[in-house]
């Protein structure tokens, strides 16, 4: 799950990490108003999407009145702000930041990740901050530190000075990193995060190292601990489709292909997007529903599937194990039912019950094609969607 800036800042604060003050704002009265109990003179003006890239994209402004602020407020809220990272379609700005401005001298990229080659925590630093990270690893990734946290001993002042020579710091900032490091480390640890993503760092030109922008990412699975994390959630910035599959306790990712894909197991899920890309389609979703799924859970499923005006073809694909080929088929018959069908629909069924399964699809009367395997029913949703 993710957060906004405004509130990952928040987060990092109760930690004590150094960040700019600052105030939300959800009009543009409310703007005016946060930067009236700021300390000025210079102001920041930040659009609060799930997304990066916003200053290139005019959604970070410094400006040095309040009129200018209210000016900026205006022109952001409401708009669509498209960055390197929203996609074509660009999200939607509801909140803004308003942040007191910082004297900048230098621009640094910190971020802790969960990094699996290692099984620890790591720092990732670079004295080239501010902009494009994937871009520095690609182009010179000497300039690219990183330094892991054994967790047997959690965060020791080595990391901390490992991080700061990292970013060519002595002296004050030195210090100011150490704390720093050990800081984030506290906060990443205590509340669950999968990537904690600082860019820029910057030192300010008073001498000190501040966090200029946060973005937050939870692991999901602990998020029943941290009902604080949870409550911050903000439904807008997320796929309808997705909020309306975790309402039925499915596992659905939405993506940006045409073959909509009903699998039970995630194993098997994962393997059909593969087969269906072997043979040039992409899919337009993870699902899997999962071993115990009622029929009302895979009507769901299949209705969230035909929701989305991408989709040109379904593939459905199950092993019934302790999932029956007749539950699935049943809730499949139900769905169309209720929806209708208006693309093809190939449907491999193996397993538990499978010539029942197979009875109540052919008694229907829809119209599906029915595959043997895997690599058939690839093929044949493929070559439907392709209308040959
Ligand atoms: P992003 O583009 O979505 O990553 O948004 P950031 O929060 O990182 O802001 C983009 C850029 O705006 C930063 O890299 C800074 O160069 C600039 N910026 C942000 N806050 C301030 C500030 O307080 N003062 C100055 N001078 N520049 C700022
Ligand atoms: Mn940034």
């Amino acid at each position: 799950m993710n957060i906004h800036e405004y509130q990952a800042k928040a987060v990092l604060r109760e930690f004590g990490v150094p960040t700019s003050r600052g105030i939300a704002a959800f009009s543009v009265e409310e703007a005016v108003k946060a930067a009236q109990q700021l300390e000025g003179p210079v102001y920041v003006v930040k659009a609060q999407i799930h997304a990066g890239g916003r200053g290139k994209a005019g959604g970070v402004k410094v400006v040095r009145t309040i009129e200018d602020v209210q000016k900026e407020a205006q022109r952001l809220l409401g708009s669509v702000l498209v960055t390197h990272q929203t996609g074509p379609r660009g999200k939607q700005v509801h909140r803004l930041y308003i942040e007191e401005g910082s004297a900048i001298d230098r621009e640094f990229y910190l971020s802790a990740l969960v990094d699996r080659g290692s099984s620890r925590i790591a720092f990732v630093v670079s004295t080239e901050g501010g902009m494009d990270i994937e871009k520095v690893a690609k182009d010179t990734p000497e300039k690219i530190h990183t330094v892991t946290v054994d967790p047997a001993t959690g965060i020791m002042p080595h990391h901390g000075r490992r991080v700061a020579s990292a970013l060519k710091l002595t002296g004050d900032l030195a210090k100011q990193a150490e704390s720093l490091v050990a800081k984030l480390y506290t906060a990443f640890i205590a509340k669950d995060m999968s990537l904690l993503e600082i860019n820029p760092l910057v030192v300010t030109k008073g001498g000190q190292l501040i966090c200029l922008d946060a973005k937050i990412g939870f692991e999901g699975n602990a998020l029943y601990r941290h009902p604080d994390i949870v409550a911050l959630r903000d439904l807008t910035e997320e796929d309808e489709k997705e909020i309306e599959a975790s309402k039925h306790d499915l596992n659905y990712i939405a993506l940006d292909g045409t073959i909509g894909c009903m699998v039970n197991g995630a194993g098997l899920a994962m393997a059909t997007m593969d087969i269906i890309k072997l043979y040039g389609e992409s899919p337009a979703n993870f699902l899997d529903v999962g071993g115990g799924a009622s029929k009302d859970r895979v009507t769901e499923a299949f209705k969230i599937i035909t929701s989305d005006p991408n989709v040109k073809g379904i593939l459905i694909n199950i092993f019934g194990g302790i999932m029956r080929c007749d539950v699935i088929a049943g809730g499949v018959v139900e769905a169309v039912k209720e929806v209708g069908l208006k693309v093809p629909l190939v449907i491999r069924l193996e397993g538990t019950n499978v010539d029942l399964g197979k009875k109540i699809i052919a008694e229907s009367g829809l119209n599906v094609v029915s595959a043997d395997d895997l690599d058939d029913a690839a093929q044949k949703i493929v070559k439907a969607v392709r209308g040959n």
